[in-house]
């Protein structure tokens, strides 16, 4: 069975909750696309606004990172039973920047993954290299490092349900689109390293994005791709161009 594409924004850090409510309002009429699951994920301040908001269009809404405990004494921190009974389907989980930023760890990563999972939430996982890994040619092992480990325990058929977000670092927030030979001999090797964890029919399931840049130009040669089923859309994400990018196939 061909996999549906899943173009997914990332908001990162912007968009108050009225602010929020206006981008998806400007959004909805602008993301009509059958062939997508579309998907926008934001502050965890904005996914009840941002949910009322997208009722009725075909925008889902995921949050941007959650803890690996359940409840208790962590605070600043969302869990996945609030992000479950808030109606969240997707999480993004180790993205780059809280790596950097917020200490996260390929441990870390796979206990969030985990968790999602039990509460019926489908982990977007991230994974990159830095340019410093590109230029030294170690970025296929790098990033089969970061994937074994953040499937550690994770059975064939979560794994099919998951979405994993191959993201060059070098290529975020900076203009630089990874070339599409680029992009898509990682998220072949990504599809390898599933196929070699589990088995074929789960790496045929599995959702590999690519993401980095992307802009309406760059979308329809990167989704085009064998091994790229869609992207993580971060600065494009916060503007009415985020609507070209999912109808890229228009
Ligand atoms: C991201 O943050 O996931 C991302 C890919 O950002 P940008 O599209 O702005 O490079």
């Amino acid at each position: 069975m061909a996999r549906k594409k899943i173009i997914a924004g990332n908001w990162k850090m912007n968009m108050t909750p009225s602010e929020a409510v206006e981008l998806i309002n400007t959004l909805k009429p602008l993301v009509k696309n059958d062939d997508v699951d579309v998907l926008l994920c934001v502050p965890a301040i904005d996914i009840i606004p941002a949910m009322e908001a997208a009722k009725g269009s075909n925008i889902m809404i995921g949050a941007e990172n959650m803890y690996f405990e359940e409840k208790g004494a962590f605070t600043g921190e969302i869990s996945p039973a609030m992000l479950a009974d808030a109606g969240v389907k997707y999480v993004i989980i180790g993205h780059s920047e809280r790596r950097e930023y917020f200490a996260e760890t390929d441990e870390t990563v796979n206990k969030k993954v985990l968790k999602a999972f039990e509460h019926e939430i489908t982990p977007i996982i991230c994974c990159g290299e830095t340019l410093t890994q590109r230029e030294q040619g170690v970025t296929i092992d790098f990033i089969r490092q970061q994937i074994k480990i953040a499937f550690l325990n994770v059975t064939a058929e979560q794994a099919s349900k998951a979405v994993i977000a191959y993201e060059p670092i070098w290529a975020i927030g900076t203009g630089k689109v990874a070339t599409t030979e680029q992009a898509q001999e990682v998220c072949k090797a990504i599809r390898d390293c599933i196929a070699e964890i589990y088995d074929e029919a789960t790496a045929a399931a599995i959702r590999i994005q690519y993401g980095g840049s992307v802009s309406a130009a760059s979308a329809p040669e990167l989704f085009a791709q064998a091994d790229i089923d869609g992207g993580l859309v971060g600065g494009a994400s916060l503007k009415a161009d985020f609507g070209k990018i999912v109808c890229y196939n228009k």
